[in-house]
């Protein structure tokens, strides 16, 4: 990646409903960088649309990134609905290669009571085997764990960066709003942002800075986290000093702005990036 780019999650709302036809030619118009696609209620998207979208983007210099099924736990008490959860991983990062995709996110696991450690361990045994799957396939897209709002979901940061640092490609997909949320209102000052990144330089190489992929929305929490996401206007979400921090580390990838107003939040923060 040459630089910071800035990704709607999902249709702007402009595109009324028109898919990704004017989706696309809007995120174009708007001078924003690309989509994250939302396969949140399962991955669902005809050949037609897959081969337009690739040759779209491409064509437009556009960066694609998806986001897998909500319905994923890599530590259900049920091994029939861990392999359901593998197979959807699988799926979002096949349609991935298809649409030319830079890179999948998802949320892996629930704790489910159990012990952090015994659910790494679980959620290691799940990753081991899409990873050998899809290099068998010859699939390189980007695999991302996304850090997670809850206290009862698997995915601090320093989870998902160990579990990063032992596959080749697997990467931490750092929803920032999630880590604020998770931790009832920190994580959300220049120095804790930059203590987040030079956490990540330290454990994954600074190489990790020139292939980023974040999420960040406003956000409302409470003492269990993430309640629901909200425009920037409407939180305390201090998305100003993040920009600021990936300025200075010189972040390059994908930032997707997942406000529920899509392009208008998207383009809020690229244009302060920009400002900087
Ligand atoms: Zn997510």
């Amino acid at each position: 990646m040459n630089k910071l780019n800035f990704l709607t999650p999902g249709l702007p709302m402009a595109s009324e409903g028109k898919g990704y036809n004017e989706g696309l030619k809007i995120i174009k118009e708007m001078n924003l960088d690309g989509m994250e696609v939302e396969f949140v209620h399962g991955v669902k998207m005809n050949e037609q649309t897959q081969q337009f979208v690739k040759k779209y983007t491409e064509e437009n210099n556009l960066t694609i990134t998806c986001h897998g099924p909500f319905y994923i736990n890599l530590n259900s008490l049920e091994e029939d609905k861990i392999e359901a959860s593998i197979q959807r991983i699988l799926e979002t990062a096949r349609a991935g290669k298809n649409i030319g995709a830079y890179s999948i996110t998802f949320h892996a696991a629930f704790y489910m009571k159990k012990s952090p450690k015994e659910v790494y361990k679980t959620v290691y045994k799940s990753m081991e085997q899409i990873c050998s799957i899809l290099e068998n396939e010859g699939n390189t897209v980007w695999i991302r764990p996304e850090t997670t709002g809850k206290g009862t979901q698997w995915g601090t940061f320093e989870e998902i960066v160990k579990l990063s640092k032992e596959f080749k490609y697997v990467l931490p997909c750092i929803d920032f709003s999630h880590i604020h949320a998770r931790y009832n209102g920190i994580y959300n000052t220049y120095d804790e942002f930059s203590h987040i990144l030079e956490y990540m330089g330290r454990e994954l190489g600074n190489e990790v800075f020139d292939n980023f992929h974040a999420h960040l929305a406003g956000i409302e929490y409470g003492a269990k986290g993430e309640k629901n996401h909200l425009i920037f206007e409407e939180s305390d979400m201090n998305y100003k000093d993040l920009l600021k921090a990936f300025k200075n580390f010189n972040i390059k990838g994908a930032l997707v702005c997942e406000s529920p107003n899509i392009e208008t939040d998207t383009k809020l923060l690229k244009d302060y990036y920009l400002s900087l």
